[in-house]
């Protein structure tokens, strides 16, 4: 039995639209829906809290899109009738397996309807039961499948069985912006996206040592940059030239401060371009205790130069609990494509675990940091990344 279902129903938490701000999480939210539709066919309703998409031809597609939006904690593909006995009945017994155990959940938000959700759970079921020939059973507790009958006050119901989660979260852009030190390793894209989640649009940024690292490096961390403009909407992906820094802080600097500096400049630089893009954060991909480069000591020596606050959403997390995500999220597959990183063709056999901030600043001290700041700034290229249909 297949269904042809007429609607979507969408579903969002309720926490973020509590109060004053519900108007205008529900704009946003609203907004990045239909930009995560665009350009399919569909008509997208409002009303009473609730959000419906009609008129689509592609409802798997709708439903794909929709998983990723965040604030969207499920959907349900479900069948619209008018609230008609007869036509509901003749819904309920068009949608369903003739035989099994059921039950029948009713919602009634039409107070003026002449029965209550009960009676009308109870006749649904009824006609099920009849319609099956004994095949049903009716069995509240433990069922094959649960009808739900959602009556509403805009003269239609809406039957449906699945409750698909989403992403929940809450909408991209009521959080803010934030820079993510975008690399081309699977750490990054999870960071950017569990910020995401909190509803910060993202931007990112990527420091690229060519000729070390060439076109299939750059290429990997854009197409990481799509993934994450599936959930972000567009992604400004700035791409930064850092050979010049690195060759400047080896010829400069003692070997073991190497990764310590090279981060300092990153910090830096993502923070200029955050000025730019309006961003009030940073954000990195980096792990406590991951590498020697992700010690305690080693971020603080890496925060001191810049103001704006670094989020590191998985600093807590294991690899596999990373890995989990990258997968889930489809950024996997492509972290692993085996391109040098900037950081691996510069990296020293012993670096420093526990750097401190004085010595940091006195190896710097044999380097021009505005200068060499300003022009890997000047020369970063923007690339704006939409998500592309496949
Ligand atoms: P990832 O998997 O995100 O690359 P990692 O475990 O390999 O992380 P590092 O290479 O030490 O860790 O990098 C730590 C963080 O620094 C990254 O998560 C990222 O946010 C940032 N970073 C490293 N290399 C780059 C780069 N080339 N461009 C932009 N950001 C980078
Ligand atoms: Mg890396």
């Amino acid at each position: 039995m297949s269904v042809e279902y007429n609607c979507i129903l969408i579903r969002f938490g309720e926490i973020f639209l509590k109060g004053n701000n519900r108007k205008y999480f529900e704009d946003l939210l609203i907004n990045n829906i239909k930009a995560a539709l665009k350009p399919l066919k569909y008509t997208f309703l409002r009303s009473q809290g609730r959000y419906y998409v009609e008129d689509f031809d592609n409802a798997d597609e709708i439903i794909q899109r929709l998983k990723k939006v965040f604030g969207i904690h499920s959907v349900s593909p479900a069948l619209k009738v008018k609230t008609d006995k007869e036509t509901l009945f003749e819904a309920a017994v068009g949608m369903s397996p003739m035989s099994g155990k059921f039950r029948v959940t009713v919602k009634r938000a039409d107070k003026r309807l002449p029965f209550t959700s009960a009676e009308m759970a109870g006749n649904i079921g009824g006609a099920l039961l009849r319609a099956s020939g004994g095949k049903l059973k009716v069995d509240l507790f433990d069922h094959d499948f649960d009808l739900n009958v959602d009556i509403r006050d805009n003269g239609y119901s809406y039957l449906f069985y699945d409750k698909i989660p989403c992403a929940g979260g809450l909408p991209v852009g009521c959080s803010g912006s934030g820079m993510l030190l975008l690399s081309g390793g699977i750490d990054s894209p999870v960071a950017g996206w569990l910020m995401a989640k909190r509803g910060v649009r993202l931007h990112a940024v990527h420091f690229h040592s060519f000729p070390y690292t060439g076109e299939p490096a750059l290429q990997k961390v854009k197409d990481l940059a799509e993934k994450l403009s599936k959930y972000t909407g567009q992604v400004n992906l700035h791409v930064v030239p850092f050979t010049a820094i690195q060759y400047a802080i080896h010829e400069n600097c003692p070997a073991s401060f190497m990764i310590t500096i090279m981060r300092r400049f990153m910090m830096r630089i993502a923070e200029k371009i955050a000025a730019k893009e309006g961003c009030g954060a940073l954000i990195t991909g980096e792990s406590l205790g991951q590498v020697a480069s992700q010690t305690m000591q080693s971020m603080n020596v890496t925060n001191s130069v810049v103001k704006l606050p670094v989020f590191r959403p998985v600093v807590a997390f294991d690899k596999e609990e990373i890995i989990d995500i990258a997968q889930k999220i489809d950024t996997f597959e492509i972290s692993i494509r085996p391109y040098e990183d900037c950081c691996t063709v510069f990296l020293p056999k012993n670096p420093v675990i526990r750097p401190k901030i004085s010595e940091a600043e006195e190896y710097e001290k044999a380097l021009d940091i505005d200068s060499l700041v300003e022009k890997a700034v000047a020369d970063t290229e923007e690339l704006i990344i939409t998500p592309m249909t496949e």
